[in-house]
Order: structure tokens, then C-alpha cells, then sequence
């Protein structure tokens, strides 16, 4: 039976595929160690599941505007407004299953085939599907391990066609770490603004920054960049939330309109129910989401020094999100019971089979020479991986 060109132009998510089998696993039995998805192990706070089953004991259940609840866009616009110094009307904020969705829809909003969105690499691996899925072709511009994975704004003008529409930025980075600072999302905003493009900032792991990085908005360096920024966010790092699905975008009001147009024939609003939740969330106490920082940071550091005495293995320090990502390209060319690591998947195919520890090769993030380890998972359980993963790069044939 035919499929279409554009759903096989795409190829499935690693990053939801190596979790599907790592829980797959789990259930059999198995005593995997899960690394790979970028799940907080946390429960949700219990205020906010408090919130849910209030909802459901009022009969919060029917549908509810696209855009979300008043009350949910409003406390977003709070947010925004407390955090980064952000000022948007509720009409520029629009709720999503996700910011996933919200990414989705933005690409389909502003794309024409033929377009080019620029993806600064390593990217999480949806952004350049979407961009695909919205007819128009990503624009990977990579960071480099010896700038500390932050973006080269000369290489981005470099890559900027007159079929430029998007770029499209993630800080704190999934899966590099990397915080980007002030000066480089400078040159970042002069140049979208000088090429009248449109910049869609995934700010989802801004919670999640340690060693005093500061995560700034881009949004929040004037007015002409804010125009033409959409901000996306949401509550499923930093609220240990992503069963719930909610993501938010916040922008230009006619972006916003024509994405919640889109959204009325796609999904309509999301869960009525997970909309108080997350009023709840954001508009209660934080200290939940310090606790859980707290705790990812004592993590990151076990992970990270216990990376680096493994010979073969160098890893950066991250300064934000809850991923390790170190270089694993000191290790290709040695054997593995008679096979040969030859790149990424190699490595992340030998880790789970004879280590039963699940990790993204980097080749899905665009960087074979690399390995992405999250460590939103338990304390003991990352202790146990490590120890799993240096004997077995110690028992490696030459
Ligand atoms: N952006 C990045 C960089 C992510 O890692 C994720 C993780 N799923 C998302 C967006 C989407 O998050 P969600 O759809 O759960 O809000
Ligand atoms: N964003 C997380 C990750 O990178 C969850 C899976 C996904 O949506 O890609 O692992």
C-alpha cells in the first residue's frame, strides 16, 4: 500500500524508540538501567496532582478552548513575566500536548516548501523531522566540544540563503549541556533581525542549569528580536510532568493564531485536566522544582567524573539539562567479543547487550563520535551503570 513521500522522508525517534525498548525490557524482566529517554524519575509534586483530581471531582472534563484555559495562559503569561522578563498578552501564548506540538505546528505555521530552517547541532532529534514534515529542509550548523557546544554566530550567517526562515535554538541543550550565553545570543538576534527571520527558542530545560550558568531568553534582548521569537517551554523537565503533555509556545500574535487554527483540526485543547494541573504548577510553590535541581546537579557530577576515569572516554562538563554527553570515539576500533566499535550505535548496541545500560547513540543527535547518558534517573542506579560501563571498557580487546 502507498505511503506518503513526506512520512518517508522521516525517519522514526531514536530517543522515543531506546526508551520504548529500555521499558520493554524492564518488563520482561530485565535489570536494564535506563539512560537513554530524558525522563525525570521524580513523581509529580503532590500539590499538582492534587490539582488534577480536584479537577475531576468539579467535572473539569469537557472540552476546552484550543489555545487553553484563561487561567492556564495567564499564569503562563506570569511566568514568563517573572522568569525572563518576558511580557506577553494571553493572546500571544498558545497550549499544547507538549512542546513537541507546539514545535510541530510553528515549523507548519511559518514553512513553505523549499524554505530552509537552520538547526544548530547536536540538535534533539525532532527538530530536523519537523522542519522535513513542514516541506522545507533543516540547515544543521554544529557546535564544536573545544567551544563548550555553544553556537558560532558566524557560522550561522554563514549558512543564512535567501530561503532562510527559522532558526531554531535550544538552551540549555539537549543533548550537548550546553547554556548559551548572553554575548553569542547577541550576535544570534542581530542577525535574525538584519535577515528578518523568525527564531524559535526551545527553552524547555531552563530550570535545569548549574555552576551559576544564567539561562537567558533571547526574546528578552529588545523588542525587534521578541517580535520575531517564539518562546517554547513547558512543565515536563522541570515538573517531572511528561505524562501530563503540556508545552507552551508565547509570540507574535498572528503566529499564535494561525497555530491555534491549525491545532483546532489536529487535537483541539489539550487535557482539561492536565490545564489545572499545570496552573497548579506554576503558579504554586518552586521549591519542588529546586529540590529536583538540586538533585540532578549531585547527579551530573557522579556521572560525569566517573565518565572521565573511564579510559577512551573524555566527557565535557554540562552546565544544563540533565544529559551527559561525553566523546565515546576514543574506543572505536576495539573489540567487543570479536566485533569492532565502529562508531555510536556500535557503542550504545554493545552498553545495552552486554551492560544492560540503555543510551542514544550520537549519530542521532548529528555527531557520531558521541553518546548521550541522561541522568534524570536514580542516584544508585547511574552509580551501578557507571560501574557496569568501566568494566566493560576495561574487559575491551585492543
Ligand atoms: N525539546 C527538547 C529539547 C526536548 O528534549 C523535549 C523532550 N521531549 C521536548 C522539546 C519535548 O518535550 P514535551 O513535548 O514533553 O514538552
Ligand atoms: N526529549 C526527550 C529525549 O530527548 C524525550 C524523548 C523525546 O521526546 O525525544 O530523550
Amino acid at each position: 500500500m502507498h505511503l506518503s513521500d513526506r512520512v518517508r522522508a522521516i525517519s522514526p525517534s531514536p530517543t522515543v524508540g531506546i526508551d520504548t525498548r529500555a521499558k520493554e525490557m524492564a518488563r520482561q524482566g530485565v535489570d536494564v538501567i535506563n539512560l537513554g529517554a530524558g525522563e525525570p524519575d521524580f513523581d509529580t509534586p503532590e500539590f499538582i496532582k492534587e490539582a488534577a483530581r480536584q479537577a475531576i471531582n468539579e467535572g473539569f472534563t469537557k472540552y476546552t478552548p484550543v489555545a487553553g484555559i484563561p487561567e492556564l495562559r495567564r499564569a503562563i503569561c506570569e511566568k514568563l513575566e517573572r522568569d525572563n522578563g518576558l511580557s506577553y498578552e494571553p493572546a500571544q501564548i498558545l497550549v499544547s500536548n507538549g512542546a513537541k506540538q507546539v514545535l510541530y505546528q510553528a515549523y507548519q505555521a511559518v514553512c513553505e516548501p523549499g524554505d530552509e530552517a537552520i538547526v544548530i547541532g547536536p540538535y534533539w532529534v525532532s527538530y530536523t523531522e519537523m522542519v522535513k514534515l513542514a516541506g522545507a529542509e533543516p540547515v544543521v550548523v554544529p557546535t564544536r566540544e573545544e567551544d563548550g557546544f555553544v553556537p558560532d554566530p558566524d557560522a550561522i550567517a554563514e549558512k543564512v540563503t535567501p530561503r532562510t526562515r527559522v532558526i531554531n535554538l535550544n538552551s540549555p541543550n539537549n543533548p550537548a549541556g550546553s547554556v548559551y550565553p548572553r554575548r553569542a545570543l547577541e550576535a544570534i538576534a542581530e542577525l535574525a533581525v538584519r535577515h528578518d527571520l523568525w527564531v524559535f527558542s526551545d527553552e524547555i530545560y531552563e530550570k535545569l542549569v548549574y555552576d551559576g550558568a544564567e539561562h537567558v531568553s533571547i526574546a528578552s534582548l529588545g523588542p525587534e528580536i521578541k517580535r520575531r521569537t517564539l518562546v517554547v517551554n513547558g512543565v515536563s523537565k522541570a515538573y517531572a510532568m511528561t505524562g501530563w503533555r503540556m508545552g507552551y509556545g508565547a509570540g507574535d500574535r498572528d503566529l499564535i493564531r494561525a497555530m491555534d487554527g491549525l491545532q483546532g483540526h489536529l487535537s483541539h485543547g489539550i487535557s482539561s485536566i492536565t490545564q489545572r494541573a499545570c496552573v497548579a504548577a506554576l503558579t504554586g510553590s518552586q521549591e519542588p522544582v529546586a529540590e529536583m535541581r538540586r538533585e540532578f546537579d549531585r547527579r551530573r557530577r557522579l556521572v560525569v567524573d566517573r565518565l572521565n576515569a573511564m579510559p577512551g572516554i573524555t566527557c565535557p562538563t554540562p552546565r544544563g539539562a540533565f544529559y551527559a554527553y561525553p566523546n565515546v570515539s576514543g574506543l572505536f576500533g576495539r573489540r567487543a567479543r570479536g566485533k569492532v566499535l565502529d562508531g555510536s550505535s556500535a557503542v550504545a548496541g554493545w552498553l545495552l547487550e552486554e551492560g544492560r545500560i540503555a543510551a542514544v547513540p550520537g549519530v542521532a543527535f548529528g555527531d557520531d563520535r558521541f553518546l548521550r547518558l541522561s541522568y534524570a534517573t536514580a542516584y544508585e542506579a547511574i552509580a551501578e551503570a557507571m560501574d557496569r560501563m568501566a568494566s566493560l571498557v576495561a574487559g575491551l580487546e585492543r
